[in-house]
């Protein structure tokens, strides 16, 4: 097979150099290949298009939280399987998982801390946790931040990521909609401002419930934002979906938010708007 070598000698080879896995991330809107330390940087956002990637969760607290200001409360409220659901797995073993992998107690932490020296209170949901999911644990931990926020009064602040209603929780799931909502109305009568900011993706029963309730409705830059999934709406109506349905700018347009913030501003527009309404 002589006619393969290279006679040439001034031909370089070239040899492909091995990449190492998880480095690199390909950019799903203009496809630019970006580099994962330096994306992390960047909060998250790709530097060509502006892509708000999934961030995770303890990054808003360190994006919208003073340094060093943060407390966090109520950490012993856990979930527990008293239904004894056993679905395609026990609901058990998929919370003893839940517990290891995210070293977390459920989808949603509770803080005190400051934004620019305004005092609030913070809830940032764990989409790690169970799909971010809405179970009895994540009702109660809402439910006692608004309460501690009504008695200090401090604005409220809840960052949204979830994929809805924690199924194996049953009907007591569905509940935490309207033990929420109740503890939110007091709020409002109270007079306390409550902000949420809805990241990717906010689905299920959380849009349907405090996602939307707030006095100020701040979303990320194409955020997915929706009560049930396009496919499941395309097949009940029988008609196409208009191009970005359920995207934060297809909700801002329909006036659904009322404004999309990209992550490196969002702490001065929470910061201003707090200044402006508190
Ligand atoms: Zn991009």
């Amino acid at each position: 097979m002589d006619w393969f070598k290279r006679k040439d000698k001034k031909i370089k080879e070239k040899i492909k150099k091995a990449i190492p896995d998880g480095l690199w991330e390909k950019c799903p809107s203009c496809k630019e290949i970006l580099f994962k330390p330096e994306l992390d940087k960047n909060l998250a956002v790709c530097r060509h298009c502006s892509h708000h990637f999934r961030m995770d969760y303890r990054k808003y607290l360190d994006l919208i939280i003073d340094e060093g200001s943060s407390k966090r409360l109520f950490e012993n409220i856990k979930s527990s399987n008293f239904l004894n659901f056993v679905g395609r797995r026990n609901y058990d073993d998929q919370l003893n998982d839940a517990y290891k992998k995210s070293g977390n107690t459920d989808s949603i932490e509770i803080y005190s801390g400051s934004i620019k020296s305004k005092s609030v209170i913070i809830g940032i949901m764990n989409f790690g946790f169970i799909g971010g999911s809405m179970g009895s644990a994540l009702g109660e931990l809402i439910s006692l931040a608004i309460v501690k926020a009504r008695k200090d009064k401090k604005p409220l602040i809840l960052v949204c990521k979830s994929g809805g209603a924690r199924m194996q929780e049953g009907a007591i799931s569905l509940m935490q909609l309207a033990k929420i909502s109740t503890q939110l109305a007091k709020f409002s009568d109270s007079g306390g401002l409550y902000i949420t900011v809805l990241t990717d993706p906010t689905t299920g029963g959380v849009t349907a419930s405090y996602g939307m309730l707030g006095d100020i409705i701040f979303a990320e830059p194409g955020a997915l934002i929706g009560f049930a999934g396009p496919r499941v709406i395309k097949q009940t109506i029988g008609q196409d979906l208009p191009e970005g349905f359920q995207r934060s700018e297809f909700l801002l347009e329909k006036g659904f938010i009322d404004r999309i913030i990209s992550r490196d501003k969002m702490k001065n527009h929470l910061h201003n708007i707090i200044d402006l309404l508190n």
